[in-house]
């Protein structure tokens, strides 16, 4: 059993997975009330919550829940005592046998078959015990809590089918899954977070509000950004860019491929091919090998030890700033050299981990590498986590904390000076300090090439979010042999930083749809204004605002269908554009227009002219 707990661990057991545990056992005696033959194979906690696995010929669907919940609740009012009895392996094997391990009694014709087989696998030497709550007797090595009456903050979240173990041969199983805490209001909380999680899912905001589409047959991992979904991006990447251009980076472009030779330098090829897509064959090494009837084995294998020449999708974009770094001479008096590209990158997910725009397979960095001597390490690191302050706080998110991870100064596995990685860590920690913002310092966790930090910020209901990281690196400028003049006329080695502090502009994006729930604030907004003629005798007039509207650079539209201006307020409030214009005949003979905002109703009748002042006042400082 690849999941079964040691004794140790469970031991490590927190109080909170003690407490659901016990739930599990508490679970499978209101399921035995109700379908007494059902027989239980395995129930631990887990994050969030517990499952049992079981069989029984009943389906459990969620009709059944309240039905459960209920027998539960008198099982946890009743108050029993969870009490731990140690067995014989030959008295174990005869409960079950008789049916009475996961029953509520003997069981004749029905023995409790996942229980004799878990029996097997305890090994021999290793105490075996049950505990009873109740008439409930269990296999189970614990830990549980003192009485049923803890258990009372519970609830039945979903059923699904499993496998005993995981193993398909073994049957189906049904997995119930739970969730318990110690409190009612810990609970509601949890319920309540999950609710908000729902209702915010980008990967259905994102499909109601035509953002984004991910499409089978363009493939799996692949985002499509939609027209409005493409001007949430431009806003943002025009705020990055504005920041960027302000901190003196400069912004340069770069092909999707590059030839193995350059990631063979890097590092990247062939090391890390699994979690990249395949390495493309040049034309006349396919027709060579073709022509020779070479196996598979032969091309990729040639293609790994630089036999054949190849292509690959870049899984990173450092090597190409890299080699424009290295165009050109570089004396002390020009670094930093900090080249910026919204880089697209690709990497190769297992398709189970797919979702949304969380977890995908090409994706576009705010990608950044900064060139510099070590005594600007310190400035070039601090620069980057005010640009990351800067963005976060005009999207509303104060809540971030980051992660310093350095080395572990009793391992060897580290490339650079220990003098220089001493000034690196220094450094981080200490632009990290002036930041003041909340960190923990994680010995061991740096990359063998240089200290990094990493981001995260917690979104309106709580969760976290990893964001991207500023790395130190001490590595690559050696494997490319970069150089550049110092003061001192001699030839120095440059440290390298790579940054992308808000890790990919799909996942960034996606954190945006969940975090503001589809209700972007007017500089973000992909349509900013709706125009709305209340009815076609006001059409001209709301056409001629519309156009003043889009002179003005405000993202505007116009509704002309035939629908009534209740209709129409509603379309534009469920699409969640920001403000709303309406435009009567009252309206139009004063030059007015009624505004309305999708979060605070009526504005009033404003001149148009002032409504342009203002909104576009609104977007140029980014408002929330
Ligand atoms: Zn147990
Ligand atoms: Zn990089």
């Amino acid at each position: 059993m690849n999941d079964r707990k040691t004794l140790d661990e469970r031991q490590q057991m927190t109080d909170l997975e003690r407490l659901r545990h016990s739930c599990a056992h508490i679970m499978a005696t209101a399921i035995l009330r109700i379908w007494p033959d059902a027989q239980f194979a395995y129930g631990p906690p887990v994050e969030n919550g517990f499952y049992y696995d079981f069989d029984m010929p009943h389906r459990i669907t969620p009709e059944d829940f309240e039905k459960i919940e209920a027998e539960m609740r008198k099982i946890a009012k009743d108050n029993q005592k969870f009490e731990r009895r140690v067995l014989t392996r030959a008295d174990a094997q005869a409960m079950a046998a008789s049916g009475r391990l996961g029953g509520l009694t003997e069981r004749p014709g029905n023995p409790s078959r996942f229980k004799l087989d878990l029996i097997d696998k305890i090994p021999e030497g290793e105490e075996i015990s049950c505990f009873q709550n109740g008439d409930f007797i269990d296999l189970c090595a614990g830990p549980h809590v003192g009485y049923t009456s803890k258990c009372k903050n519970v609830k039945l979240m979903s059923v699904s089918a499993s496998f005993y173990l995981g193993d398909e041969s073994k049957g189906q199983l049904q997995r119930l899954y739970g969730t318990a805490f110690e409190s009612k209001e810990l609970l509601e909380e949890h319920l309540h977070r999950l609710e908000e999680a729902k209702k915010r899912d980008h990967r259905r905001l994102g499909r109601e509000m035509g953002l984004f589409h991910i499409d089978e047959m363009v493939g799996q991992g692949l985002v499509l950004w939609k027209p409005k979904g493409a001007l949430v991006r431009r806003a943002l990447q025009e705020f990055i860019t504005a920041e960027l251009d302000k901190q003196g980076y400069s912004q340069v472009f770069t092909p999707h491929i590059g030839k193995l030779d350059l990631y063979r330098t890097s590092g990247h090829f062939p090391y890390y091919q699994e979690s990249q897509y395949p390495a493309i064959a040049e034309r006349d090494v396919l027709e060579k090998l073709a022509d020779e009837d070479a196996s598979c084995a032969t091309l990729i294998n040639g293609l790994s030890d630089g036999t054949y020449e190849g292509y690959l999708l870049k899984p990173m974009n450092c090597p190409h700033h890299i080699r424009i770094f290295a165009s050109d001479h570089h004396s002390y008096r020009d670094l930093p050299v900090r080249l910026a590209e919204f880089g697209t990158v690709y990497r190769w997910e297992q398709s189970g981990e797919l979702g949304g725009m969380t977890r995908v397979r090409g994706f576009t960095q705010d990608d950044a590498h900064l060139f510099c001597t070590p005594e600007q390490v310190a400035a070039e690191v601090t620069g980057c986590l005010d640009l990351v302050k800067k963005v976060l706080s005009t999207l509303g998110m104060n809540d971030d904390r980051v992660r310093l991870s350095l080395r572990d100064p009793a391992s060897d596995k580290y490339v650079g000076s220990a003098e220089n990685w001493d000034k690196a860590e220094a450094s981080l920690r200490e632009a990290v300090q002036t930041l003041g913002c909340e960190y923990t310092e994680e010995i061991g966790e740096a990359a063998f090439y240089g200290p990094k930090i990493d981001f995260v910020v917690k979104d309106v209901i709580g969760r976290d979010w990893q964001l991207g990281t500023v790395q130190v690196d001490y590595n690559l400028p050696v494997r490319f042999g970069l150089s550049y003049v110092g003061a001192d006329n001699q030839p120095h080695i440059p440290v390298m930083i790579h940054r992308a502090p808000f890790g990919s502009m799909e996942r960034f994006t996606g954190l945006l749809i969940e975090h503001f729930e589809g209700k972007f604030p007017t500089w973000l907004a992909p349509e900013q204004v709706r125009v709305l003629p209340i009815s076609e005798k006001t059409l001209d007039t709301a056409e001629a605002a519309t156009a003043k509207l889009a002179d003005a650079g405000v993202r505007v539209t116009i509704d002309r269908s035939p629908d009534k201006i209740g209709a129409k307020i509603r379309t534009a409030r469920l699409e969640r554009v920001p403000y709303m214009l309406v435009i009567g005949a009252r309206e139009a003979e004063d030059g007015t227009v009624s505004v309305r905002h999708r979060d605070h109703d009526d504005l009033g009748a404003k001149p148009l002219a002032e409504f342009i002042s203002n909104i576009t006042a609104e977007i140029r400082s980014r408002s929330l």
